[in-house]
């Protein structure tokens, strides 16, 4: 794996491995949405995905670039959210055998899901066993290539495809917000946009109970906490990447909070609204947006909605709480 950071060329390059095989999601805009923020707010809608996330786009490109002999051998993940999802996808559209560690006691229905896509589901005791060892252990085995959900090249500059696509169809912005877990989505729209609308300043957006992106920006260095708590299941990273925290640092203007009833406010504004299905991490950046956690009036403001892809039951707790 390099350890190389990706410049914006590989974003380009990465979009036209990705033509005509990843949708060019929508951008939604809301007349409610912009009264409420006093701005012109633009919605990239990667919830309409295939599989339902940006995570798509990088594991797609990740594979893309393998070589045949590698291609040969499989690649291998350990994930139970969409990253799992999106690399078995990704790898049966271009003929790659796919294996996804997952914890036992992973949720039947991602499990499930990926296995649909056609990933061949390993899991093992989370109490008993280390995820990087199942993997380590699995890799020596079978000489498959492991491909992490955000800290590598190739996923990062997939990744920044969505912010790419947005610039090429709205112009120039004043503000981009993108949500943060590991930072794989935030390095790459932080390339496109200081290649396509320089003077736009680009925000993280990260759950109040787990912002060690921001501790890690203020502290110049990556911070790691504790598992944190909160119904944003994308964004429970522990800490950035070796690759994703320099980029953000040299080219993120500020990483924000948001709490998790500013989470299912903003779901509850996507479902009535603007009819759209958002998960709770998939929300991290409108909230911030919305619940004016930013003030950006007067703004052309740029939003990723990052998926959609939520468990059908607690969507209506949700919705009815
Ligand atoms: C993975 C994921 C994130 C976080 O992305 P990173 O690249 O890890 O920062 C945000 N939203 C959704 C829906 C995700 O699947």
């Amino acid at each position: 794996m390099s350890t190389a950071l990706p410049t914006f060329d590989d974003v380009v390059a990465a979009s036209e491995r990705l033509r005509g095989v990843a949708h060019r999601t929508p951008v939604m805009t809301s007349t409610t949405a912009d009264a409420i923020a006093g701005a012109n707010v633009f919605f990239k809608a990667e919830n309409y995905q295939r599989m339902g996330a940006f995570k798509f786009r990088g594991g797609y490109n990740a594979i893309a670039k393998l070589t045949p002999e590698q291609r040969a051998k499989g690649v291998l993940t350990f994930s139970s959210g969409n990253h799992a999802q999106a690399i078995a996808l990704a790898s049966k559209l271009q003929g790659v055998k796919a294996t996804i560690i997952m914890p036992l006691d992973a949720p039947a229905a991602k499990r499930a899901a990926t296995e649909g896509y056609g990933g061949t589901v390993v899991t093992y005791d989370r109490y008993k066993e280390d995820r990087a060892a199942v993997a380590k252990r699995m890799q020596a085995e079978t000489g498959a290539t492991l491909i992490p959900p955000y800290d590598h090249a190739d996923v990062i500059s997939g990744q920044g495809t969505a912010a790419k696509e947005l610039f090429e169809e709205v112009g120039d912005l004043d503000y981009l917000f993108v949500c943060l877990g590991g930072g794989g989505l935030l390095a790459g729209s932080a390339l496109s946009a200081a290649a396509l609308s320089p003077s736009c300043q680009v925000f993280g957006v990260e759950p109040e109970a787990g912002n060690d992106g921001q501790q890690s920006l203020r502290a110049g260095k990556i911070v790691t906490i504790p598992t944190p708590k909160s119904i944003a299941d994308g964004a429970l990273t522990t800490y950035l990447g070796d690759l994703t925290f320099p980029i953000i640092q040299d080219k993120v203007k500020d990483i924000l909070t948001v709490s998790d009833a500013q989470l299912v406010t903003t779901l509850k504004f996507f479902a009535e609204r603007m009819k759209m299905v958002v998960e709770p991490t998939g929300c991290l950046a409108a909230a911030a947006v919305l619940q004016k956690v930013h003030p950006v009036a007067g703004a052309r403001v740029g939003v990723i909605i990052s998926g959609g892809n939520v468990d059908l039951k607690a969507y209506g707790e949700f919705l009815a709480g």
